[in-house]
């Protein structure tokens, strides 16, 4: 079913990609324990794939638009879109970790920030706000609100912390195809746009920048930076619009062991 562009699950297939979700949530734990100084993104790319294909899951991003591998691995003032690579990781650096999980027939889409040992004082903040405006974004997700009250959430919790929203990289709808309507900027005036309603699944994932907003596209088309150099911050969640509020399907920060 429809509303206007954006397709709305039932409950049983919100059930299905929340299977998806379990999945891509121990994976995204299983990066985070492993992120240590002197690992490489490659490695932790080798075992993102195991583990996803161990658990019957296809890597939605490998081969997606020609992108190499199975995560996306942004160091510092890298944003999104990193590829792994042989480089070591070291400490101090802050890395993003997104990767997606088709199960069944249904994309779970997710990310995460995490320091490499120990980091600045700078870095924890930018991790810490980042992270919190996107559970409050999140919990605008519910029937009656509007889109752009997702959108403001993150503006309102990111810029209070003193940090710039990136403004032309934006979260989407998810279910079968990875990217689906609508596009859920992380910024905008509360209150516009389309009706939330039951059905409706989001990929929510403010990106945040310590200095400007500015981003770059790197050489290799995939990498984008912030334009000054300035660290980088990327949390993500799918995210289901229920009547009884927003449930999480990719729940990272849940213990799942
Ligand atoms: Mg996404």
């Amino acid at each position: 079913m429809y509303r206007g562009q954006i397709v709305i699950k039932s409950g049983e297939e919100v059930d299905q990609m929340a299977a998806a979700g379990r999945i891509q949530a121990r994976c995204l734990q299983m990066l985070s324990g492993m992120c240590q100084p002197g690992i490489s993104t490659l490695e932790l790319d080798r075992a993102a794939e195991d583990f996803i294909r161990s658990e019957g899951g296809v890597p939605t991003f490998k081969g997606y638009r020609g992108f190499p591998a199975s995560i996306c691995a942004s160091p510092n003032s890298m944003v999104v879109h990193g590829i792994p690579d042989e480089t070591s990781l070291e400490e101090g650096d802050v890395l993003s970790i997104d990767a997606g999980v088709t199960y069944g027939g249904w994309v779970a889409d997710a990310a995460i920030t995490v320091p490499i040992g120990e980091v600045s004082e700078e870095a924890e903040r930018l991790m810490s706000v980042t992270r919190q405006s996107l559970f409050d974004a999140i919990d605008q997700a519910r029937p009656g609100n509007r889109l752009s009250d997702i959108s403001h959430g993150v503006q309102r919790t990111v810029e209070e912390g003193g940090l710039s929203v990136i403004r032309t990289l934006v979260g989407h709808g998810v279910g079968r195809e990875m990217h689906e309507d609508p596009q859920i900027p992380n910024f905008g005036e509360p209150g516009r746009g389309p009706e939330l309603e039951e059905g409706m699944v989001f990929a929510i994932e403010p990106m945040v920048n310590v200095g400007g907003p500015g981003v770059r596209l790197d050489s290799d088309g995939w990498s984008v930076f912030s334009t000054d150099g300035s660290l980088a911050a990327h949390f993500e969640f799918t995210v289901a619009v229920t009547d009884d509020g927003p449930r999480i399907l990719t729940p990272w920060h849940e213990d799942l062991a």
